[in-house]
This record gives structure tokens, C-alpha cells and sequence, in this order.
């Protein structure tokens, strides 16, 4: 009984414990699916453009004027690295830090999509730098990721990538401020290149002002062209590609950076023992060979023919110029004479010796000539046209005899056609004629053994 009791005791409990969890696995299944509802529930919507498709989740306005920077970020990097894109850019604007976006501050590109916080939620948790013009560069950063990925072959050093996406939205943009704000980062690198502690080693570390640093003495050093040759290259390592795209060994790379950074930060050339590399003196310009002195004998010949002309009489300046035209042509005849004497030349032909045309005009055009030459054409054309039009008279009285002779085959078809229908009819009434005697014929006979 007692166990009974204890049994029944036990199976109640069972039961109730069995009845919980049924409850509890309800309840679960509900808020799970109720989850799963309300995240489904949060469609993106979309924007899209040429180059990209914008998507978010609130905050309309946010996507609009993103779009707006997206297309900017794509105009600033094409003019300082050319590139194609080979699909659209998709880019999510999240309305908070999730397992893609880890922060309120954080920007991540992966292949050819961006993510981003939505930036009116974006600038109210992720700090006091995070404003317009903080989303501004992080979106050109992210932008160049892109096409820096697509189209690199070998395994580049983090500053590469990273410096190159600082470089253009601080040196190359139109962002407000960007620099200013950027100061204390700046200094960082000024003061190690200042302090002799410019080397690569100590430089490329910070991965991302100096990269952009480095690439700025890329662009400056070596010029844009290289730098996309250097994103481009077949090589297999950065130092080749330096190699076959620079044209510089690493080591030459790492001075020719020490030197120009001695340059923009103002540090002393020699904390780095760059006097090899000191800029060779710029060598004197030559100067320019001055104009010899000595007098043109050409010169003094012609002054003397001059001087002389101007003492002669009208004829005899006339008679002159008059042999120079035949012998040069009108408009050449002050050919072989000094250019400094030429004005005081032709003054002389203007003024004193040709009172009137010394030749007449030259008719543009010899019209009668042209015209009798056109005549001519005419003719012949007008015989081309006649002959012509013979040929197609000739024709139309070659295609009258055909059409005729052809009549007269149609007419003698259709009288053979008249002809056999006649004889077919004929033959077909003899048919029926014979075949009518015939039977008469047995029937008279027939009728005549009976009886
Ligand atoms: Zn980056």
C-alpha cells in the first residue's frame, strides 16, 4: 500500500516533471519561433547605384547621403588609382555591433562587401572622433580594400593595403580637417624619422599612417603609374615587385624613403648616414652661347644693295624688283634677303618703286580656261548621257521583241491546249459511240438466238 501509495506517489511525480518540460520545450519553440519572425521581419530595403547597392535597415536619410559619399569615395579613388570593379559593391548599414560588425566604430571589408554602423547610431555610441567626416574617409578606406584585393597577385605587406587606404582619404580627398585630426598620429611618424628612427622597421609597424606615409613617398618617388603597376604585378613577393616594377632593390627602396622622409618631416639627412644618397648637386646650367658679335658679311652686302637702290631712280628700282619676281615669283621675290633688311625691303616695293601693279593681279580662277575645260567635261558627259540613253532605247525595243515573240509562243500554246482538248473530245465521243453500237449490237443478237 504504503508502496502503492509511494508508487502512485512516484508516477504523479513523473508525470508532473514529464508535463514541465513538455510546458517549457512549448515555451521555447514559441519565443524561438517568435525570434526568428521578428528578425525575418527586419527586411533590408536598398538603394542602388552605377556601383554599388546600399543596404539598411532605418534611417532613410543615413542611406541616402551614404550613397552619396560612396559615389564620391568611387570618383576620388579612381583619380588616384584607376582600377575596374568587376561586380556592384554591396554595403550593409547596421543598426548596431554584431558577429560581422564588432563595434560601434568598426568598418569591415570582406570581398566585395562593406559593413558599416548606420551613422546616425554610429555617431552617438562610437565615440567623439566618429562624425561626418570620420565616415567620409572610412568609407574611401573600405572602398580602395576592394579593388586593392581584386587585383593583387602576391601576399602584400599589411602598410600596402592599409596604407594606401589612409593615403587617399588624407591626402587625396577633399575631407575637412581630416589631417588635423589626424595629428597626433602624424607626429608619431615625424618624430621616429626625426629622431633616427625613420627605418622601415620602426615605420611600417603602424600599418596604417605608416603605410600612408610610405605610399605617399610611392606616389611622389615613383609616380601613380608605378604605384598600379606595383598593385598589378605578376610578381610573386612584394620585394620582386618592387624588383621588376620600381625598378629598385629593397634596399634602395628603404633609402631613397629615408631620404625623402628626411625631407617631409625636416629631419637631418645625416642621422641616417645618407650622404651616398645626397641629391648630386644640380649641375650648372650651361649658359647659353651668346650670340657671336661678329657682323653678318651677307648682312653688310645687302645694307650696301639697299642703301644703293634708295639713291636710284624709279626705273631702275622698278627693273629690280621687276627681275627678283621673275626669278622668285610675286609673292617670294624678297627670298635671300636678310630677315632684319626684308621691312625696309618691302617698304621700298610699296612705297617708291610700284606706283602701280607691276604684274596684273593673277585671276584667282582662269575662268574661261576652266570654263572651256568644262565644256569639254560636259561634252563628253552629254555623249556619255546620249550613248546612254541609245543603250537603254535599244534595250526597250530589245525587250518590245521579246515581250512580242513571247505573245505570240503563249498564243500558239493556248491553240495546241485548244487543239488536244478538241482531239481528247473527239476521241472520248468515239469512245461512247462505239460503245453504244457495241451493246446495240449484242443486244440485237442476243434477242435473235432467243427468238
Ligand atoms: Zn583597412
Amino acid at each position: 500500500m504504503e508502496n502503492d501509495v509511494l508508487n502512485k506517489h512516484s508516477n504523479g511525480y513523473r508525470l508532473t516533471k514529464a508535463m514541465g518540460f513538455l510546458v517549457l520545450i512549448c515555451i521555447g519553440s514559441y519565443i524561438l519561433v517568435m525570434g526568428i519572425t521578428s528578425v525575418k521581419a527586419q527586411e533590408w530595403n536598398s538603394l542602388e547605384s552605377e556601383n554599388f547597392i546600399l543596404n539598411y535597415l532605418e534611417y532613410e536619410s543615413d542611406a541616402e547621403w551614404f550613397l552619396e559619399q560612396l559615389i564620391y569615395a568611387s570618383q576620388v579613388v579612381q583619380s588616384v588609382y584607376p582600377h575596374t570593379l568587376n561586380t556592384k559593391i554591396i554595403v550593409y548599414l547596421h543598426l548596431s555591433p554584431n558577429e560581422i560588425v564588432p563595434d560601434w566604430f568598426t568598418t569591415v571589408c570582406i570581398g566585395n562587401t562593406l559593413h558599416f554602423i548606420t551613422p546616425t547610431v554610429g555617431k552617438e555610441h562610437g565615440g567623439p572622433w566618429v562624425d561626418d567626416m570620420w565616415y567620409q574617409s572610412a568609407i574611401i578606406h573600405e572602398y580602395v580594400h576592394v579593388p586593392f584585393w581584386s587585383e593583387i597577385n602576391y601576399n602584400p605587406p599589411g602598410w600596402f593595403s592599409q596604407g594606401l587606404a589612409e593615403y587617399i582619404p588624407n591626402f587625396r580627398a577633399n575631407i575637412v580637417d581630416t589631417l588635423e585630426k589626424s595629428q597626433w598620429s602624424i607626429e608619431q611618424i615625424s618624430n621616429k624619422v626625426k629622431t633616427g628612427d625613420g627605418y622601415l622597421q620602426y615605420i611600417t609597424p603602424d600599418i596604417y599612417w605608416g603605410g600612408a606615409y610610405l605610399v605617399k613617398y610611392m606616389y611622389e618617388e615613383y609616380g601613380q603609374n608605378a604605384v598600379v603597376r606595383l598593385i598589378r604585378s605578376d610578381a610573386t613577393s612584394f620585394s620582386q615587385a618592387l624588383n621588376n616594377e620600381l625598378n629598385v632593390t629593397a634596399r634602395e627602396f628603404e633609402d631613397k624613403w629615408l631620404r625623402w622622409a628626411c625631407n617631409e618631416f625636416g629631419a637631418d639627412y645625416e642621422l641616417y648616414n645618407l650622404t651616398q644618397l645626397e641629391p648630386e648637386p644640380e649641375p650648372e646650367p650651361e649658359p647659353e652661347p651668346e650670340e657671336p658679335e661678329s657682323i653678318d658679311p651677307i648682312l653688310i652686302t645687302w645694307q650696301e644693295i639697299y642703301d644703293d637702290l634708295i639713291t636710284q631712280p624709279d626705273d631702275f628700282i622698278r627693273t629690280f624688283f621687276e627681275d627678283r619676281i621673275s626669278a622668285y615669283g610675286i609673292d617670294n621675290w624678297s627670298t635671300n634677303i636678310p630677315d632684319q633688311l626684308k621691312p625696309q625691303f618691302w617698304d621700298l616695293y610699296r612705297d617708291t618703286a610700284i606706283t602701280e601693279p607691276l604684274e596684273p593681279e593673277p585671276e584667282p580662277y582662269p575662268i574661261e580656261e576652266l570654263s572651256e575645260e568644262l565644256i569639254l567635261v560636259f561634252n563628253i558627259l552629254d555623249n556619255v548621257v546620249a550613248e546612254l540613253i541609245v543603250g537603254a532605247d535599244d534595250m526597250d525595243s530589245k525587250m518590245d521583241v521579246l515581250e512580242t515573240n513571247s505573245n505570240e509562243t503563249n498564243e500558239r500554246i493556248t491553240q495546241l491546249e485548244n487543239e488536244i482538248s478538241r482531239l481528247e473530245n473527239t476521241i472520248l465521243y468515239v469512245f461512247i459511240a462505239t460503245a453504244v453500237i457495241l451493246t446495240a449490237c449484242i443486244a440485237f443478237f442476243m434477242k435473235k438466238a432467243r427468238s
